[in-house]
């Protein structure tokens, strides 16, 4: 029987990042991976030679000493990443379309800060307070910084706070508040839901520099491709993990994957939703307690995704990568609420991507979607959907294109719609229970499923462990990699990748 020290479940970016620190520590690997490709919410797909990404689509952290910057150059791949930066005038948008606002968002803290003083200049303090809290967290967030992580870093007053009450208390501008609050959007949990720091910890890399990767999620799975061939690590994919066996004191000694083969192993990490991971291992060995609280995560929201080109002669002229949110109102907790029937925020991304030697002008449109939209058809599988789902998903897609064609109105003869996705369309390419974006919403005062099972050698981590988006999920694979590795071997490792 073939033995690995680690077995990884998922070969999104938290099973690739964590792949390459264990077998840059002298593990033997082995990553699992249910679909027939590795990358999860990374991976691309092409319509008619027209690159388009599934999932991920921007960052940020590209900045001196920030973590985004500091985990590529330890996993050794920051020179295969190509950061854009959009970081020109009108990158980056927000337009109250109720009020017919337009907000822009320059790029830096500082900068972000002046420019809605500017805006708002009643508001002045209440803005300058709120960059100065995202700031402080920021400075004391331990795991911030690589050499300082750990697994149980002690929390912060921040942490324990809701951003909708940290709002309140700077400001009654409704607005400002919305303005504030835009990039919940981007992990996917109300206000009145995420503690401040959280949102602080995932918009600070938007508010440095709001950042789309050439080559998309591709260029992560091919950077890491790349790196792995210089270690011991074995990729399975259409596989995954079948039952645990061999169970004595608490550690699982042996699995059966769903090949039928058997292997033995020392510690096996799932990166997958916590809800999969209720689905693999042996219910016997936990108790009650630990299958309520984790039953009882929410999911964060999905996306109905519109994947688009400009065509034509002209477009060229004024095409620039850059970002506009859509909201037809200001208040992100009705825009984040399953119940809501209004009309959607809308997010769309333009972005100039390359394949075979060809330059498309590609459009894509995000409307914030709930699984309750599709539950009437959730039974149903891609390719079988019945007439009801496909006239959901005419309409759907109806009204975002209007919307497209409604904004940008130099694009009404040139935009051409390629493809969409509902949740349906994620949840069974991605292979998450629900077709959420960015797993479990992440609410304040909740014990995340992260780390060691009450099975000591089995470990989860992922997008769903401590904050969601690429940064987030990452970032738990370099903690749960310091659990595992030796804690002297592991900061050398580190110290040698980063500046003094
Ligand atoms: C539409 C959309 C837009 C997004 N936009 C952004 C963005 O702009 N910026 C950002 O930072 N984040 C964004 N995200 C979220 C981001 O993509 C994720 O947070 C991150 O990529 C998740 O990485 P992960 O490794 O935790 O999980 P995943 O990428 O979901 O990887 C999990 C992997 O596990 C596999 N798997 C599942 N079950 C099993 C099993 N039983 N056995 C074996 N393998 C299994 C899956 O097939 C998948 O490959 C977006 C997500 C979506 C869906």
């Amino acid at each position: 029987m073939e033995r690995y020290n680690s077995i990884i479940v998922g070969s999104g970016i938290s099973g690739l990042t964590l792949a390459l620190l264990l077998a840059a520590n002298g593990r033997k690997v082995l990553l699992l991976e249910k679909a027939p490709i590795i990358g999860g919410c990374l991976s691309r797909f092409y319509k008619k030679g027209v690159p388009f990404d599934t999932g991920f689509h921007f960052t940020g952290g590209f900045v001196k000493n920030r973590i985004m910057e500091d985990m590529l150059r330890v996993l050794g791949i920051r020179d295969s990443i190509h950061p854009i930066l959009l970081d020109k005038e009108r990158s980056n948008r927000f337009i109250f379309e109720n009020e017919g606002l337009s907000l822009e968002m320059p790029a830096g803290l500082e900068q972000c800060c002046a420019k809605l003083e500017n805006y708002f200049p009643a508001q002045r303090v209440a803005i300058r307070n709120y960059f100065e809290m995202v700031e402080r967290v920021i400075q004391s967030t331990p795991s911030f910084d690589l050499r300082k992580i750990s697994f149980s870093p002690e929390p912060i007053e921040e942490d324990y706070i809701s951003l909708q009450k940290v709002l309140d208390s700077l400001t009654q501008n409704q607005t400002l508040k919305a303005a504030l609050s835009v990039y919940c959007m981007c992990y996917g949990t109300k206000p009145s839901e995420i503690s401040f720091a959280n949102h602080a910890r995932v918009s600070i890399g938007f508010y440095d520099c709001l950042t789309r990767i050439k080559d998309g999620g591709e260029a992560f799975i091919r950077a890491f491709s790349q790196a792995f061939k210089n270690y011991p690590i074995m990729i399975r994919c259409n596989t995954t993990i079948q039952e645990c066996l061999d169970i004595h004191d608490g550690i699982v000694g042996r699995v059966l994957l769903s090949d039928g083969e058997e292997v033995a192993f020392d510690e096996c990490i799932f990166t997958i939703h916590p809800f999969e991971v209720l689905k693999i291992i042996p219910k016997q060995h936990f108790s009650k307690a630990f299958w309520e609280r984790v039953e009882s995560f929410e999911p964060s929201n999905g996306f109905f995704s519109v994947f688009g080109a400009i065509e034509g002669e002209k477009v060229a002229d004024n095409f620039e990568p850059s970002i506009v949110s859509l909201l037809p109102h200001s208040d992100i907790n009705i825009l984040l609420d399953p119940k809501y029937i209004g009309p959607q925020a809308l997010a769309i991304f333009q972005s100039l991507e390359c394949a075979k030697d060809k330059t498309f002008h590609v459009l894509n449109a995000f409307e914030p979607s709930f699984f309750e939209q599709v539950a009437p058809w959730s039974n149903s599988k891609v390719g079988h959907r019945p007439q009801g789902y496909t006239d959901y998903k005419k309409q759907r897609v109806q009204s975002i294109c209007n919307r497209i064609q409604g904004f940008f109105p130099e694009y009404k003869d040139s935009f051409r719609m390629y493809d969409a996705a509902s949740m349906l369309t994620f949840r069974d390419y991605l292979f998450s229970p629900d077709g959420s974006a960015y797993g479990i919403k992440q609410k304040v005062g909740q014990f995340n499923l992260f780390g060691k099972l009450p099975l000591r050698n089995l470990y989860t981590a992922g997008q769903s462990a401590v904050l969601p988006g690429i940064l987030g999920a990452m970032l738990s694979s370099f903690v749960i990699a310091r659990a595992l590795v030796d804690k002297d071997a592991y900061n050398n490792f580190i110290n040698k990748s980063l500046c003094p």
